[in-house]
Protein backbone atom coordinates (compact mmCIF):
# COMPACT_ATOMS: atom_id res chain seq x y z
CA UNK A 1 0.00 0.00 0.00
CA UNK A 2 1.30 3.15 -0.98
CA UNK A 3 1.03 5.45 1.51
CA UNK A 4 1.38 8.77 -0.54
CA UNK A 5 -1.44 8.11 -2.82
CA UNK A 6 -3.88 7.53 0.01
CA UNK A 7 -3.20 10.46 2.05
CA UNK A 8 -3.14 12.49 -0.87
CA UNK A 9 -6.68 11.40 -1.93
CA UNK A 10 -7.84 11.25 1.52
CA UNK A 11 -7.34 14.31 1.93
CA UNK A 12 -8.79 15.62 -1.15
CA UNK A 13 -11.66 13.77 0.12
CA UNK A 14 -11.68 16.67 2.96
CA UNK A 15 -11.09 19.25 1.15
CA UNK A 16 -14.50 18.69 -0.99
CA UNK A 17 -16.23 17.98 2.16
CA UNK A 18 -15.30 20.70 3.76
CA UNK A 19 -15.81 23.48 1.39
CA UNK A 20 -18.64 21.94 -1.60
CA UNK A 21 -22.06 21.51 -0.66
CA UNK A 22 -23.17 18.41 -1.69
CA UNK A 23 -25.51 18.95 -4.75
CA UNK A 24 -28.35 17.64 -3.63
CA UNK A 25 -28.05 19.58 -0.04
CA UNK A 26 -27.41 22.77 -2.22
CA UNK A 27 -30.64 21.80 -4.40
CA UNK A 28 -32.50 20.78 -1.76
CA UNK A 29 -32.07 24.77 -0.33
CA UNK A 30 -32.98 26.14 -3.58
CA UNK A 31 -36.31 24.47 -3.65
CA UNK A 32 -36.87 25.67 -0.52
CA UNK A 33 -36.18 29.21 -1.22
CA UNK A 34 -38.84 29.21 -3.65
CA UNK A 35 -41.61 28.45 -0.94
CA UNK A 36 -40.53 31.10 1.07
CA UNK A 37 -42.10 34.58 1.05
CA UNK A 38 -40.22 37.57 -1.44
CA UNK A 39 -38.01 39.45 1.23
CA UNK A 40 -39.14 36.93 4.41
CA UNK A 41 -36.15 36.82 6.84
CA UNK A 42 -36.68 32.67 5.57
CA UNK A 43 -36.03 34.12 1.76
CA UNK A 44 -33.08 36.31 3.00
CA UNK A 45 -31.37 33.71 5.16
CA UNK A 46 -31.37 31.17 2.51
CA UNK A 47 -30.10 33.19 -0.03
CA UNK A 48 -27.40 34.28 1.95
CA UNK A 49 -26.52 30.39 2.82
CA UNK A 50 -27.13 29.62 -1.08
CA UNK A 51 -23.88 32.92 -1.34
CA UNK A 52 -22.10 31.22 1.16
CA UNK A 53 -22.13 28.00 -0.28
CA UNK A 54 -20.47 29.28 -3.44
CA UNK A 55 -18.36 31.28 -2.23
CA UNK A 56 -16.73 28.70 0.42
CA UNK A 57 -16.95 26.59 -3.34
CA UNK A 58 -15.04 29.60 -5.54
CA UNK A 59 -12.23 30.23 -3.17
CA UNK A 60 -11.72 26.47 -1.46
CA UNK A 61 -12.37 27.13 2.11
CA UNK A 62 -14.46 25.70 4.92
CA UNK A 63 -18.37 26.45 4.60
CA UNK A 64 -18.56 27.06 8.54
CA UNK A 65 -16.00 28.13 10.97
CA UNK A 66 -16.94 24.82 12.76
CA UNK A 67 -15.55 21.95 10.32
CA UNK A 68 -16.59 19.97 13.37
CA UNK A 69 -16.51 16.21 14.02
CA UNK A 70 -14.50 13.77 11.11
CA UNK A 71 -16.65 10.99 10.92
CA UNK A 72 -15.22 7.90 8.36
CA UNK A 73 -17.18 4.97 7.18
CA UNK A 74 -14.62 2.62 5.32
CA UNK A 75 -15.84 0.07 3.37
CA UNK A 76 -12.87 -2.58 2.82
CA UNK A 77 -11.94 -6.14 0.73
CA UNK A 78 -11.63 -8.49 3.41
CA UNK A 79 -8.77 -8.95 4.53
CA UNK A 80 -7.49 -5.25 4.19
CA UNK A 81 -4.86 -3.43 5.78
CA UNK A 82 -7.15 -1.30 8.09
CA UNK A 83 -4.41 0.01 10.39
CA UNK A 84 -2.29 1.33 7.44
CA UNK A 85 -5.27 3.29 6.05
CA UNK A 86 -6.22 4.45 9.45
CA UNK A 87 -2.40 5.72 9.76
CA UNK A 88 -2.99 7.30 6.34
CA UNK A 89 -6.33 8.95 7.59
CA UNK A 90 -4.64 10.78 10.40
CA UNK A 91 -1.69 12.02 8.42
CA UNK A 92 -4.66 13.32 5.76
CA UNK A 93 -6.46 14.85 8.56
CA UNK A 94 -3.10 16.62 9.88
CA UNK A 95 -2.16 17.77 6.62
CA UNK A 96 -5.90 19.24 5.92
CA UNK A 97 -5.82 21.11 9.08
CA UNK A 98 -2.38 22.77 8.14
CA UNK A 99 -3.92 23.80 5.05
CA UNK A 100 -6.77 25.34 6.66
CA UNK A 101 -9.58 23.16 4.77
CA UNK A 102 -10.35 21.99 8.53
CA UNK A 103 -9.87 24.35 11.20
CA UNK A 104 -7.62 23.70 14.79
CA UNK A 105 -11.27 22.65 16.45
CA UNK A 106 -10.33 18.89 18.50
CA UNK A 107 -9.72 20.08 21.79
CA UNK A 108 -8.82 18.02 25.35
CA UNK A 109 -12.15 16.95 27.02
CA UNK A 110 -10.98 18.42 30.44
CA UNK A 111 -8.44 21.23 29.74
CA UNK A 112 -9.52 22.35 26.37
CA UNK A 113 -6.57 22.58 24.84
CA UNK A 114 -6.59 22.40 21.25
CA UNK A 115 -5.04 19.17 19.41
CA UNK A 116 -3.00 21.79 16.66
CA UNK A 117 -3.38 18.65 14.16
CA UNK A 118 -6.99 17.83 14.88
CA UNK A 119 -5.70 14.36 15.50
CA UNK A 120 -6.58 13.11 18.71
CA UNK A 121 -8.02 9.91 20.97
CA UNK A 122 -11.16 9.50 19.09
CA UNK A 123 -10.54 12.53 16.50
CA UNK A 124 -10.63 11.31 13.37
CA UNK A 125 -13.93 9.54 13.92
CA UNK A 126 -13.47 5.81 12.05
CA UNK A 127 -15.50 2.91 11.32
CA UNK A 128 -14.46 -0.11 8.92
CA UNK A 129 -16.39 -2.56 7.39
CA UNK A 130 -14.71 -5.57 5.56
CA UNK A 131 -16.93 -7.12 2.34
CA UNK A 132 -16.55 -8.88 -0.39
CA UNK A 133 -14.86 -5.99 -2.62
CA UNK A 134 -12.07 -5.44 -4.67
CA UNK A 135 -12.31 -1.23 -3.83
CA UNK A 136 -12.02 0.46 -0.95
CA UNK A 137 -15.35 2.80 -0.12
CA UNK A 138 -14.36 6.29 1.88
CA UNK A 139 -17.78 8.43 2.88
CA UNK A 140 -17.27 11.26 5.16
CA UNK A 141 -19.08 13.63 7.23
CA UNK A 142 -17.71 16.58 8.68
CA UNK A 143 -20.69 17.03 11.59
CA UNK A 144 -20.62 20.46 13.15
CA UNK A 145 -20.93 20.87 16.98
CA UNK A 146 -24.03 23.35 17.19
CA UNK A 147 -26.02 20.94 15.50
CA UNK A 148 -24.58 18.21 17.31
CA UNK A 149 -25.78 19.88 20.55
CA UNK A 150 -29.74 19.53 19.45
CA UNK A 151 -29.90 15.13 19.25
CA UNK A 152 -31.59 13.66 21.15
CA UNK A 153 -33.15 10.32 22.83
CA UNK A 154 -36.51 9.17 23.61
CA UNK A 155 -37.24 5.97 25.44
CA UNK A 156 -40.85 5.05 24.82
CA UNK A 157 -43.00 5.11 25.89
CA UNK A 158 -43.04 8.80 26.97
CA UNK A 159 -46.08 10.09 28.48
CA UNK A 160 -44.82 14.22 28.24
CA UNK A 161 -44.95 13.42 24.22
CA UNK A 162 -48.01 10.80 24.39
CA UNK A 163 -45.99 8.83 22.54
CA UNK A 164 -46.24 5.13 22.62
CA UNK A 165 -44.34 2.30 21.17
CA UNK A 166 -45.48 2.92 17.75
CA UNK A 167 -44.41 4.61 14.54
CA UNK A 168 -46.98 7.30 15.68
CA UNK A 169 -45.06 7.71 18.97
CA UNK A 170 -41.89 7.49 16.95
CA UNK A 171 -43.26 10.64 15.13
CA UNK A 172 -44.21 12.53 17.64
CA UNK A 173 -40.41 12.55 19.01
CA UNK A 174 -39.35 13.47 15.78
CA UNK A 175 -41.22 16.55 15.47
CA UNK A 176 -40.20 17.38 19.00
CA UNK A 177 -36.51 17.58 18.29
CA UNK A 178 -37.32 19.87 15.84
CA UNK A 179 -39.90 21.69 18.45
CA UNK A 180 -37.11 21.64 20.83
CA UNK A 181 -34.37 22.85 18.51
CA UNK A 182 -35.94 26.43 17.95
CA UNK A 183 -33.77 27.23 14.84
CA UNK A 184 -30.60 26.60 16.66
CA UNK A 185 -27.90 24.35 15.49
CA UNK A 186 -28.46 26.42 12.25
CA UNK A 187 -32.03 25.04 10.84
CA UNK A 188 -32.81 24.40 8.15
CA UNK A 189 -31.68 21.17 9.48
CA UNK A 190 -31.87 17.35 8.56
CA UNK A 191 -32.82 14.91 10.60
CA UNK A 192 -31.33 11.18 10.90
CA UNK A 193 -33.82 8.79 13.27
CA UNK A 194 -32.65 5.73 14.29
CA UNK A 195 -35.99 3.06 15.99
CA UNK A 196 -34.20 0.70 18.13
CA UNK A 197 -31.01 -0.74 19.06
CA UNK A 198 -29.46 0.77 22.54
CA UNK A 199 -28.63 3.86 23.63
CA UNK A 200 -25.02 3.83 21.52
CA UNK A 201 -26.23 2.31 18.65
CA UNK A 202 -29.30 4.45 17.89
CA UNK A 203 -26.83 7.38 17.85
CA UNK A 204 -24.15 5.79 15.59
CA UNK A 205 -27.46 4.13 13.28
CA UNK A 206 -28.89 7.75 13.73
CA UNK A 207 -26.00 9.29 11.61
CA UNK A 208 -25.48 6.79 8.93
CA UNK A 209 -28.84 8.29 8.09
CA UNK A 210 -27.01 11.08 7.10
CA UNK A 211 -24.79 8.91 4.04
CA UNK A 212 -28.51 8.94 2.54
CA UNK A 213 -28.62 11.41 -0.45
CA UNK A 214 -31.53 13.64 0.61
CA UNK A 215 -33.91 12.57 -2.48
CA UNK A 216 -34.01 9.32 -1.73
CA UNK A 217 -36.75 7.55 -0.85
CA UNK A 218 -36.67 4.38 2.06
CA UNK A 219 -36.83 1.11 0.83
CA UNK A 220 -38.97 0.28 3.55
CA UNK A 221 -42.60 1.46 2.73
CA UNK A 222 -44.08 2.14 6.57
CA UNK A 223 -40.69 4.68 6.66
CA UNK A 224 -40.93 6.04 3.61
CA UNK A 225 -44.48 7.63 4.66
CA UNK A 226 -42.94 7.99 7.72
CA UNK A 227 -40.62 10.55 6.46
CA UNK A 228 -43.21 12.30 4.19
CA UNK A 229 -45.58 13.39 7.13
CA UNK A 230 -43.20 14.31 8.79
CA UNK A 231 -41.95 16.56 6.69
CA UNK A 232 -45.51 17.79 5.70
CA UNK A 233 -46.03 18.52 9.66
CA UNK A 234 -42.60 20.59 10.28
CA UNK A 235 -43.87 22.61 7.52
CA UNK A 236 -46.33 23.35 9.71
CA UNK A 237 -44.16 24.05 12.83
CA UNK A 238 -43.35 28.06 11.58
CA UNK A 239 -39.97 27.92 12.89
CA UNK A 240 -37.97 28.32 9.23
CA UNK A 241 -34.12 29.04 8.58
CA UNK A 242 -31.99 29.66 11.88
CA UNK A 243 -35.51 30.35 13.87
CA UNK A 244 -36.61 33.40 12.38
CA UNK A 245 -40.18 31.78 10.72
CA UNK A 246 -41.45 30.07 7.75
CA UNK A 247 -41.86 27.08 6.30
CA UNK A 248 -38.15 25.63 6.38
CA UNK A 249 -37.54 24.05 9.18
CA UNK A 250 -36.23 20.86 8.10
CA UNK A 251 -35.01 20.27 4.42
CA UNK A 252 -35.29 16.02 5.36
CA UNK A 253 -35.88 13.71 7.50
CA UNK A 254 -34.39 10.06 6.66
CA UNK A 255 -35.35 7.52 9.61
CA UNK A 256 -34.10 3.97 9.59
CA UNK A 257 -34.80 1.00 12.17
CA UNK A 258 -32.57 -1.87 14.13
CA UNK A 259 -33.43 -4.14 15.96
CA UNK A 260 -33.99 -3.62 19.79
CA UNK A 261 -34.72 -6.35 23.15
CA UNK A 262 -38.36 -6.24 24.13
CA UNK A 263 -37.44 -4.12 27.23
CA UNK A 264 -36.02 -1.27 25.10
CA UNK A 265 -37.64 1.21 22.48
CA UNK A 266 -35.29 3.59 21.72
CA UNK A 267 -35.72 6.72 19.29
CA UNK A 268 -32.29 8.74 18.12
CA UNK A 269 -32.46 11.66 16.23
CA UNK A 270 -28.91 13.46 14.97
CA UNK A 271 -29.41 16.58 13.87
CA UNK A 272 -27.63 17.83 10.74
CA UNK A 273 -27.17 21.75 10.40
CA UNK A 274 -27.65 23.23 6.46
CA UNK A 275 -23.54 22.84 6.61
CA UNK A 276 -24.51 19.55 5.60
CA UNK A 277 -20.93 18.51 4.53
CA UNK A 278 -20.85 14.75 2.91
CA UNK A 279 -18.50 13.58 -0.02
CA UNK A 280 -17.48 9.88 -0.59
CA UNK A 281 -14.68 9.03 -2.69
CA UNK A 282 -14.10 4.95 -4.53
CA UNK A 283 -10.30 4.19 -4.12
CA UNK A 284 -8.64 1.33 -6.29
CA UNK A 285 -6.08 -1.53 -4.42
CA UNK A 286 -3.55 1.50 -4.88
CA UNK A 287 -5.33 4.08 -3.46
CA UNK A 288 -6.03 5.86 -6.91
CA UNK A 289 -9.33 7.38 -7.23
CA UNK A 290 -11.98 5.32 -9.20
CA UNK A 291 -15.01 7.87 -8.43
CA UNK A 292 -16.15 10.68 -6.70
CA UNK A 293 -19.10 10.17 -5.00
CA UNK A 294 -22.24 12.19 -3.87
S1 LIG B 1 -24.26 24.11 13.45
FE1 LIG B 1 -23.42 23.83 11.37
S2 LIG B 1 -23.70 25.80 10.31
FE2 LIG B 1 -23.99 26.12 12.53
S3 LIG B 1 -21.99 26.79 13.28
FE3 LIG B 1 -22.09 24.57 13.56
S4 LIG B 1 -21.23 23.66 11.69
FE4 LIG B 1 -21.67 25.81 11.26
Amino acid sequence: MRHVHWVKNLKELIRRTSTDLPADVEGSIRRALKHEARNSHASWVLGTILENAALARKQGVPLCQDTGTMIFHFGVPVGFDTNALLASTRDAVALATRDGYLRQNTVDAITGASFATNVAPSSPVVSFQQGARKTVDVRLILKGGGSENMGHQYSLPDTDLDAGRDLEGVRRCVLDAAWRAQGNGCAPGVLGVCIGGDRSTGYWHSKEQFLRRLNDRSEVTVLARLEERIMRDARRLGIGPMGLGGRTTLLGVKVGAVSRVPASYFVTVSYMCWAFRRRGVLLGPEGGVQRWMY
